[in-house]
This record gives C-alpha cells, structure tokens and sequence, in this order.
C-alpha cells in the first residue's frame, strides 16, 4: 500500500464518521447523505473559508468546530451560500 492510498483510507473514515455524527442526514431538507454526497456548510466563519470542499483541511476544520457548521445536500447547499 502506498502512502496515499493509506492517506486516502483514512480521509474516507474521518469523513464517514463526521457524517454519523451530524445524523447522517442533510439538516435543511431530512435528505439521506453519505460521505461522498454530504457537503458541510458554515453556519459560523472559522480559519477556513471559500469552498475549499473535500479537502482535508476542511474537514479537520469540522473536527475541530462541529457546532460552526451544518450538514447539508448539495442543493441545499447552493441555496444556503446564495
Ligand atoms: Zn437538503
């Protein structure tokens, strides 16, 4: 196994769990989400800002400011940051 793909593995269960943990469901629409169809959205500004979706800074981000953001569906998304 190379180093990114150990890399990528682990992204994968970090994002898995932070979908569970924001009850796996978009929190405008009740939408079902996984981690690949789940968008996290920001409620409050943290360090990071813009659209940096799917990175991993964004998403140690979450970790580490769970109650600044929501997750959301892509369409409920677009409309949130309108
Ligand atoms: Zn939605």
């Amino acid at each position: 196994m190379t180093e990114r793909s150990v890399f990528c593995l682990w992204y994968r269960s970090v994002r898995n769990s932070l979908v569970k943990f924001f009850g796996g469901k978009c929190g405008a629409c009740d939408m079902k989400l996984n981690r690949t169809t789940a968008q996290f959205a920001h409620l409050k500004p943290t360090q990071i800002t813009g659209r940096g979706r799917g990175s991993w800074e964004r998403l140690h981000d979450v970790m580490a400011n769970p109650t600044s953001y929501a997750l959301l569906c892509y369409h409920c998304h677009r409309e949130f940051d309108q």
